[in-house]
């Protein structure tokens, strides 16, 4: 028998179901509703038949039952509810939480605000490249999570996942993988992570169309928070549009091989800048000459369509921003579309202090390129860029 379609009128794509409110029969049928979660449509911030399909293809793609997703309306979201939800009293974890510092601007700027108000006792991990570090950070309090982003945005340096997810089982908590700039490339629980999270407005919808986000849970993971995370996230109001589920969901076929082609033409543009004089280090985990090299290698199956370099001074990386003509400037990233270039330091990162952004290498002249998918759009890229530098 042909393949069938599990969606009434026989339609090959979920349908799109713009309905927010699901009826019942009878007050006992609405009773029922609300007693269980999830064990039938009941509001839309409650469940949507619609961004079912989204949940399960995420769990099916990391190797994980259905019902170990939460798809979320933004990338922050899906943080904040495994920031929040991990560190409430029913889970039992306690409010530490053990992070490195190597993080999306918003995250780090989230944590410090959640920790600044009483909500978790944040501890940062003083050189997330050194497990002896983590372990400073772990010990004393079991920490509820620890949470790492490899590879991190802007500076793409990557962290050993399965030597960190040791040292955290050890000291008796849970690492939180933000895998939003390699999803397709690394498989954070084969390596020990307990959870993941993504921006799903980046690689994993590729178009710059929808926001989204998403947490992955491991059984034991999952077993832990999973009564907490369904209530935070019903009555936070976390769930993902319908539309934006499907639009994400139907571009499922080609997330790896858009994820390889990603990594070849940023690995195109690092070999490129790294050659060019007005370029002082670009940062990319598979150029020979990265110290990440050998763990990309290990870890990772290409590096992602994300790439930054430094320029030698603040007034260099704004000329070049603003000169050159193929990337739009706007903070965004993982479009299959478009070329992207973004000032960290001025934007995705500004709330951090000065001293902050020193430690964490996002320098004054420090630019991030997001490279899209058009091969056609290869070329005039590195002409361009060839040109603005050759005259600054
Ligand atoms: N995590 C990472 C690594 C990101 O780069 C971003 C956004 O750029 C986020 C999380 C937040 O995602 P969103 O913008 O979908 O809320």
């Amino acid at each position: 028998m042909p393949k069938q379609s599990p969606y009434p009128f026989g339609g090959i794509n979920p349908p799109h179901h713009g309905s927010v409110a699901f009826v019942y029969k009878s007050v006992e049928d609405g009773r029922g509703a609300f007693s269980k979660y999830g064990s039938r449509y009941a509001y839309g911030r409650m469940g949507n038949p619609s961004v079912q399909p989204l949940e399960e293809w995420l769990a099916e793609f990391h190797g994980l039952p259905a019902g170990s997703v939460w798809a979320t309306n933004t990338g922050m979201t899906a943080l904040d509810l495994v920031i929040r939800g991990s560190t409430l009293k029913d889970v039992g974890w306690g409010k530490k939480i053990v992070a490195s510092p190597y993080l999306y601007g918003g995250t780090f700027h989230l944590l410090e605000l959640l920790d600044r108000n009483g909500y978790i006792n944040l501890v940062w991990v003083e050189n997330p490249f050194d497990l002896s570090s983590w372990e400073i950070a772990l010990n004393g309090k079991t920490a509820a999570i620890a949470i790492l982003e490899t590879p991190a945005n802007p500076t793409i340096d990557i962290f050993d996942i399965r030597a960190i997810a040791t040292t955290v089982h050890t000291w008796g908590s849970r690492l939180v993988v933000d895998d939003t700039l390699a999803v397709g490339l690394q498989k954070p629980f084969e390596l020990g992570a307990d959870c993941c999270v993504y921006s799903v407005t980046k690689g994993l919808n590729r178009k710059s169309s929808h926001l989204g986000g998403a947490v992955v849970a491991n059984p034991s993971f999952r077993s832990k928070v999973e009564a907490v995370f369904d209530d935070l996230f019903v009555h936070s109001g976390m769930i993902i549009d319908p539309g934006s589920a499907i639009a994400v969901y139907q571009n499922r076929a080609t997330l790896v091989r858009d994820m390889e082609l990603f990594s070849e033409h940023a690995l195109i543009v690092a070999l490129f800048l790294q050659k060019h004089k007005k370029i002082k280090k670009v940062n990319y985990p598979f150029l020979k000459n990265s110290k990440h090299y050998h763990l990309a290698h290990q870890q990772m199956t290409g590096g992602g369509g994300v790439l930054s370099f430094e320029m030698h001074s603040f007034d260099d990386a704004v000329k070049f921003v603003e000169l050159q003509s193929e990337a739009y400037l706007g903070v965004h990233l993982g479009d299959g579309n478009n070329h992207l270039v973004t000032h960290p330091a001025s934007t995705t990162h500004s709330k951090l202090s000065e001293e902050e952004l020193n430690k964490l290498n996002i320098t004054p002249g420090l630019i991030r390129l997001s490279v899209g998918l058009d091969e056609k759009k290869m070329s005039p890229l590195l002409a361009n860029f060839k040109n603005v530098l050759d005259q600054l």
